[in-house]
């Protein structure tokens, strides 16, 4: 049997970041059912910091982030384009527009129909390996325990606390049960015996193209306004492109589907006119989202001894330091740097 104050289930960066948050602290044990940590949508992403993502709910913990990240040598400049055939760009009122003659000197061969654009500059790419790998790394330097091939079965709560068992029949007593588990964070609140939110896992493609030109591997972010692709520039004549597809599924180990891989290349084609020479890697993963697309972060409203670490979506990675600390305030009782009061699980009902 395992005594500890707070068990984490689930190792990917929203689970590694509190950890390693609160590990100084309290006794700290997280556990990951796959043989190694990250192994899901933390190991899958596109890997940009990109401040209008996810919209004003989610923008001040990009920004709290960005000077952690930027301090840490994880954040490489790379600058986003917003386009469009038209100028919709109604969420994006405060970025500056860019003419097509600019547009063509930054996105060369870009076909003829794509005349607006907006700049955000600040875009950039995240190591996310070494973000991760430094929050793991934390945790357990400053005393916390991390066991993987260890899958969250049941969890009970009484007066002392949460008695859980796993897969291999260990048993955990633990104070407190942080709920880091991703796609799968309603399955572990049910197993909990806790209400759900209704967290939905939506998979996203990734395809990396090898295409007819070169000189690639410092192109900006390029996303479409109306939300059908973005592709960024990889190495000299590769790119990483992405149909933004949404595709609600239950929690699994996801895998890229032919129709989205051939659905992104069609879309790329209508918008430059870069020979497509083959697709040399393509990877899928799941995106999870609350009802509201706003993360959850907080107590349980039934459960106190419960705690949402969920729903982090398409700005996981860019968001976890600073959501890690806000989540951690709340956690040891302290008055959290950033307003928590948006990401309340007590907003659903
Ligand atoms: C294609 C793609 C592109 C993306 N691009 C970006 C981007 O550019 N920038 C950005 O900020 N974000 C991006 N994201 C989003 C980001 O990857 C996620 O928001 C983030 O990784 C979520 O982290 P997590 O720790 O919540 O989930 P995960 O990394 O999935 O970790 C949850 C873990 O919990 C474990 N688990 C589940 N149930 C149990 C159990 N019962 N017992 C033990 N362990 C359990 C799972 O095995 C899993 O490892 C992207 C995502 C995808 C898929």
């Amino acid at each position: 049997m395992i005594d500890t104050d707070i068990l984490i289930v689930g190792g990917g960066i929203a689970g590694a970041s509190l950890g390693a948050a609160l590990a100084a602290r309290r006794r700290v044990l997280l556990i990951e059912r796959e043989v190694h940590c990250g192994h899901h949508s933390t190991g899958r992403s596109a890997a940009f910091w990109l401040e209008s993502y996810g919209g004003p709910a989610v923008a001040p913990l990009s920004r709290a982030s960005h000077d952690f990240l930027q301090s840490h040598g994880w954040l490489s400049p790379r600058g986003a384009i917003h386009i469009g055939q038209s100028d919709v760009f109604d969420n994006l009122p405060t970025l500056a527009p860019i003419d097509r003659a600019a547009l063509e000197k930054r996105i060369p061969g870009l076909r003829a129909p794509w005349r607006r654009g907006r700049d955000e500059p600040s875009c950039a790419d995240i190591d996310v390996a070494a973000l991760h790998g430094h929050m793991v790394g934390m945790l357990r330097q400053a005393g916390g325990s991390v066991r993987t091939s260890a899958e969250l079965l049941t969890a009970q709560c009484n007066a002392a606390g949460w008695r859980v068992i796993l897969s291999d029949g260990t048993e955990i007593h633990a104070a407190l049960l942080v709920n880091a588990a991703g796609a799968w964070a309603d399955q572990v609140a049910l197993a909990a015996g806790v209400g759900t939110i209704g967290v939905v896992p939506k998979r996203r493609t990734m395809v990396q193209l090898r295409v007819g030109r070169t000189g690639l591997r410092d192109l900006p972010l390029v996303i479409d306004s109306r939300g059908q692709f973005y592709f960024k520039g990889e190495g000299d004549r590769t790119i990483w492109l992405s149909p933004h597809d949404e595709i609600d599924c239950l929690p699994c180990d996801a895998a890229p589907e032919e129709i989205d891989v051939a659905t992104a290349i069609a879309r790329f084609e209508e918008v430059v006119d870069w020979p497509v020479e083959a697709v040399e890697r393509r990877w899928a993963g799941l995106r999870t989202f609350a009802p509201d697309r706003v993360p959850v972060y907080g107590f349980d409203k039934r459960e106190a001894k419960f705690f949402w670490c969920a729903g982090q979506g398409g700005f996981g990675i860019q968001t976890a330091p600073a959501a890690a600390l806000m989540a951690a305030a709340m956690i040891l009782g302290e008055r959290p740097a950033l307003d928590p009061t948006p990401y309340d699980p007590a907003r659903f009902g």
